[in-house]
């Protein structure tokens, strides 16, 4: 059998001490970090760049199908991501939790190795958090903090007319995954003794379970000296996503659904299901891409990267968010991103 260490026995304390004994510190803005009443950091002249994100069961994870060390990965990766899409680089994270004694220490243990998976990943500093119990359920929040020169942060209100739409990645695998994992948790619902079909769905299934934050593409930039004039993540779709883009810049915006990038896994997996790949790239949510507007001058710099996709451009707010489908139809973008309380 399985070991299983009742949290009691350790003690608040103890816990945490466990959970953070083997911290790593990547970052010399780590001044002090786990064991004082807070952590300090000098970002040496950089601007600090700070998001937060709570993730409750059943709301925004189901530990039928998501292994622990998954989730704790994907709750740190979801915050960097929001720190990348400020045009940051991530260097420290706070992870609170609170739990039922439903868990046991081997249960956190292995969360915590998710989250220390991406911290070493992302070379980012665990700096503290905090340790609760709940009557049911298990509670996340993840608090990442970033660093950017002075001024050159990203945000989503500065579009201009004309402007590229930019996105890295592929769009629309992530919300396939979770379709085909709760499937197989209906059909094993159902009867129990079938064995779950996953096979030949381990990217999409991937984009889901496993999200990566597009550092990548943030140091990509830097190095071809192009800043974007403005950016976010899609977490909740690409329509969603490019409404907020246009009614914070105040402009509207033109896509083509022919430059939509769509994996072949994804498109197969949509026509399996019988969902439209492009409706699943527009509103499924949690690609954690990056969506971002750049000035054309900038096309010829960025040609050379097959990560990232020019999807459209920017245009006057009286002329509306609008789709060009393959057959040349016009479609305004209505929003339909994933709603956590739907
Ligand atoms: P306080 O009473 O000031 O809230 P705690 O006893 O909760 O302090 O925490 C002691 C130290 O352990 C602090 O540095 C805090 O940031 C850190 N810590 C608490 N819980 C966690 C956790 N789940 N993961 C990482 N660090 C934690
Ligand atoms: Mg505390």
């Amino acid at each position: 059998m399985e070991e299983r260490t009742e949290i009691e026995s350790l003690g608040e304390f103890g816990l945490i001490d466990h959970l953070t004994r083997n911290i790593e510190i990547h970052n010399a803005s780590t001044v002090l970090g786990v064991g004082d009443d807070a952590a300090v950091i000098d970002h040496f002249g950089k601007q600090t760049v700070i998001s937060t994100d709570v993730l409750v069961e059943n709301i925004h994870f189901d530990l039928m199908y998501t292994p622990l060390k998954h989730l704790g990965y994907k709750s740190v990766v979801v915050n960097l991501s929001d720190i990348c899409a400020m045009n940051a680089v991530p260097t420290h994270i706070t992870v609170s939790i609170a739990f039922s004694n439903r868990f046991s220490l081997e249960a956190l243990d292995e969360f915590y190795e998710g989250v220390y998976a991406a911290c070493e990943r992302y070379k980012v500093d665990l700096i503290g958090g905090d340790t609760s119990s709940s009557q049911k359920g298990f509670f996340i929040s993840v608090t990442a903090v970033g660093e950017v020169a002075p001024d050159k942060f990203v945000k989503r209100s500065t579009a201009q007319k004309g402007d590229l739409i930019c996105v890295s990645g592929d769009l629309g695998g992530a919300y396939l995954g979770l379709t085909i994992l709760e499937r197989e948790k209906q059909i094993f619902l159902e009867n129990p003794k079938v064995q779950p079909d996953l096979e030949n769905q381990t990217y999409i299934i991937g984009r889901q379970l496993k999200p990566e934050a597009r550092l990548d593409i943030i140091q990509y930039l830097a190095e071809k000296e192009v800043v974007p004039t403005a950016m976010m993540d899609v977490s909740d779709g690409l329509s969603s996503e490019i409404l907020h883009i246009c009614k914070q810049s105040q402009l509207g915006a033109v896509l083509y659904e022919e430059k939509l990038p769509i994996h072949s896994d994804a498109k197969m997996m949509g026509m399996q299901f019988g969902l439209d790949p492009t409706a699943c790239a527009l509103s499924g949510g949690e690609d954690y891409e990056l969506l971002f507007t750049i000035k054309q001058e900038d096309y010829d710099k960025l040609t050379l990267s097959e990560e990232i996709s020019v999807i459209g451009y920017m245009q006057e707010m009286e002329k509306g968010v609008n789709i060009i489908t393959r057959g040349g139809n016009q479609h305004p973008i209505t929003a339909q991103g994933w709603n956590a309380f739907k």
